[in-house]
């Protein structure tokens, strides 16, 4: 049995009377209880969030939402591993769809950084997704493969122990038009197949996210599907009623 996770992807978005009220919310619904409910905001917020978080809703787990490859050094305007550790972030996205495409971060770019987050003891996010364009030339399932065997070529077989994958199609990102369950379900297994004729194990074990226009109307059947472990939450997480009603269906 997969523990469901329901993740916020703030994005370039919120402020703190958000944290405050977003943790307010979760905490007032209870909506924690069995699932992992994760939060993201911008990294300046972190700091101010992770005092919250232990005054008002303890078991909120902190991610950073894009993370240096590198330690430490002049890397001006870049932020590291242990720069989110000691705010209180133990996940991290690696290769959010708007990174690999509107900061043009490549697959072996993404495996650094995944790898990175590993070495220094944080959960990785690994995102990938297909294009619509990939996807109506038939090509998305190729695309998903050399997105995952990038980080499998640079990190090893036993990469995605320890690890959390998310399937976002970059044509449902912000769209309102989400995958249908089955199309999502059908990748999430494909997905599943590729860690398991790797490792059996890791493959029952790791969590597969959706990600893409999930909302209270459509959570609940996307995340009933056999390997839909839960959702990557973006728009919809900035409103907290909102992020509740779909936590509340990831149960
Ligand atoms: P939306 O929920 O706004 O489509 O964003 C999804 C996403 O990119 C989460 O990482």
């Amino acid at each position: 049995i997969r523990k469901p996770v329901v993740a916020a992807n703030w994005k370039m978005n919120g402020n703190k009377q958000l944290v405050t009220d977003f943790l307010k919310a979760v905490a007032d619904s209870g909506a924690s209880t069995n699932i992992d409910i994760v939060l993201s905001p911008p990294a300046t917020l972190l700091d101010f969030t992770q005092t919250q978080r232990d005054s008002l809703c303890k078991d909120v787990i902190l991610a950073a939402q894009n993370m240096s490859q590198l330690d430490n050094g002049a890397y001006t305007g870049e932020l590291s591993a242990q720069l989110f550790k000691d705010v209180g972030c133990n996940w991290v996205y690696c290769g959010h769809s708007e990174r690999r495409h509107k900061y043009g971060e490549s697959s072996k770019l993404v495996a650094k950084k995944f790898i990175q987050a590993k070495k220094n003891g944080l959960v990785p996010v690994l995102c990938v997704g297909e294009t619509e364009e990939e996807r109506k030339k038939g090509k998305a399932f190729s695309r998903l493969t050399s997105q995952i065997e990038a980080v499998i070529n640079l990190a090893g077989k036993d990469c995605f122990d320890n690890a959390i994958l998310a399937y976002e199609p970059v044509w449902a990102i912000g769209t309102g038009n989400a995958a249908s369950p089955e199309i999502a379900q059908e990748a999430h297994k494909f997905i599943r197949g590729m860690v398991a004729a790797m490792r059996q194990e890791c493959s029952e074990n790791i969590r597969i996210l959706y990600g893409g226009s999930v909302k209270p109307e459509n959570a609940k059947e996307l995340f009933s599907q056999p390997d839909i472990d839960g959702g990557l939450i973006g728009g919809a997480s900035l409103k907290p009623h909102d992020f509740v009603e779909i936590c509340q269906a990831a149960k």
